[in-house]
């Protein structure tokens, strides 16, 4: 069942929405070759704590942490570790927040040091493959639209789509109805309609779409170990447009006074 959201319900998660977004930022200005993802989970869990919310994913299924941190040819789903991240890796860094009684849920892919031509066009491929997503997430467009936004724009690229994990309905519960695959046709699928909010996530690999699961049983892994990447946003389908409840805007001011 669809969980439809009231206006007051998507100012909510919109306020949760900026807890994680100031979360991710937190986390973005540490993330540099020598770090752990268990010290940036411990920065994120604090922030997110001292500003009134609570980490949605840390005990979700027994998950540990309040990161999911997958470098590499990890997709998602990473536990944070001991692990130095180095020169030349790439971070993606999932978080949710829980507040006022709603959930929000957001990732980005972070380049550590500097990254391959290859992989770097990988992640901005992502990140915009999301926005072409969420330029479908408008009411009387379908499910299938959002997907096929995001395959047609990455595959004509060359990369490729994970299909066994799919973005999700938000709201109360960190994950509702209804699944949001990243592939699909356009106009097939359920309908849109205002009052839905949508985590829309788009993994897209360097390499072959195929993944395999970790023994720790959470991390999910690109079957050829090529590079994978992952960008999310919590949005609330409208009219017109979509309206985008996470927010990439503080993290990408710590890359840029870090990058200068
Ligand atoms: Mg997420
Ligand atoms: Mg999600």
């Amino acid at each position: 069942m669809i969980v439809y959201k009231t206006p007051e319900e998507i100012e909510l998660i919109r306020e949760s929405g900026v807890i994680l977004g100031k979360a991710h930022a937190e986390v973005a200005k540490l993330i540099e070759p020598g770090i752990t993802t268990l010290e940036l989970d411990k920065v994120a869990e604090e922030y997110i704590r001292d500003n009134g919310g609570t980490p949605s994913f840390k005990g979700y299924q027994g998950f540990p942490g309040t990161l999911c941190v997958s470098p590499n040819e990890q997709v998602v789903h990473g536990i944070p570790n001991n692990v130095v991240l180095k020169e030349g890796d790439v971070l993606s860094v999932d978080c949710g927040v829980f507040y006022k009684g709603f959930h929000s849920d957001s990732a980005y892919t972070y380049e550590v040091g500097e990254v391959a031509p290859e992989v770097r066009a990988l992640l901005q491929a992502t990140k915009e493959s999301l926005y072409k997503g969420i330029e479908s997430a408008k009411e009387g467009m379908r499910l299938g639209d959002i997907g096929a936004a995001i395959q047609n724009y990455t595959e004509d690229l060359g990369y490729s789509v994970v299909r066994e994990l799919v973005g999700h309905g938000v709201g109360k519960n960190l994950h509702e109805e209804p699944q949001v695959p990243n592939y699909g046709k356009r106009g097939r699928g359920k309908r849109l309609e205002e009052g839905m909010v949508l985590a829309i996530e788009p993994m897209i690999n360097l390499g072959k779409r195929f993944i395999v699961h970790g023994n720790d049983g959470w991390t999910i892994t690109t079957q050829d170990s090529a590079f994978s990447a992952h960008f999310e946003h919590t949005v609330a389908v409208a009219k017109g447009k979509a309206d985008i409840l996470t927010t990439f805007e503080y993290i990408e001011q710590e890359l840029k006074k870090k990058n200068g």
